[in-house]
């Protein structure tokens, strides 16, 4: 199970979300405090972002841990975004260890994640998949079916693989959407914009976790909850 984490709002540094919270995604990349599926995740990460003025997202990857990247600790501190989603990696038994097989996955204006697993043999073929990995094959059908459906996907593949994980983490850059099915998700609301995360980055109160099996939408208006089913 990776960890993942986005936030929307005012402009702030990639380091100031991923690298300074005492317990940052880079942290979480070798002290998770909430995971239950794995210890570490250092089998890659990856963040995606948008400049000023651009419709697509840039897009940092690598298949080695985040804590051996002193060329990200360097630039970090000095991109700011209005809009970032980033993820650490424990890879799933079997699947492939490479940087294309790291969230976040893309296509056009969309960055995608996924925290969980799912047996690749209840997906519907999925020809533009970046890897074979599941988290991109998933991926690649939410894509093609629309990131709107995205609730709609993770129940129809939930059913289909009851041992399914399926937390996902979806943004186009003015909004994002997350699934919880399986696995935790926290939402912190500040007055500068929004932050959903796979567990809390520091012990701020204002946190609070998502419940089991719902869709949260973050738009520049508020946090929106829905039940999954
Ligand atoms: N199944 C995905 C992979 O192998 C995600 C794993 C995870 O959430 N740990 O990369």
């Amino acid at each position: 199970m990776c960890r993942h984490i986005a936030y929307l709002g005012r402009p702030r540094t990639l380091a100031s979300l991923v690298l300074e919270p005492p317990s940052s995604l880079l942290v979480q990349s070798y002290a998770p405090r909430r995971q239950r599926h794995g210890t570490v995740n250092a089998d890659g990460w990856g963040v995606g972002w948008w400049g000023p003025d651009r419709a697509e997202p840039a897009r940092w990857r690598a298949a080695t841990p985040l804590w051996g990247s002193a060329s990200f600790a360097s630039v970090a501190p000095a991109v700011a975004s209005s809009c970032i989603l980033a993820a650490v990696r424990s890879a799933t038994v079997g699947m492939p260890i490479d940087e294309s097989a790291a969230a976040p996955f893309t296509d056009g204006r969309w960055l995608l994640s996924h925290n969980g697993r799912v047996d690749r043999a209840v997906l519907p073929p999925a020809p533009g998949a970046e890897s074979v990995c599941d988290s991109a094959q998933l991926a690649a059908v939410v894509f093609a079916r629309g990131v709107d459906a995205l609730g709609d996907v993770v129940v129809q593949v939930g059913t289909a693989d009851p041992a399914a994980r399926l937390n996902l983490l979806a943004t186009d850059g003015t909004r994002l959407l997350a699934t919880t099915w399986g696995d935790t998700l926290s939402v912190l609301e500040l007055d500068e914009g929004t932050v959903l995360a796979s567990e809390p980055y520091d012990d701020d109160p204002r946190w609070t976790d998502v419940p089991d099996r719902h869709l949260v939408t973050v738009t520049p208006d508020g946090t929106a909850l829905e039940a999954l089913q």
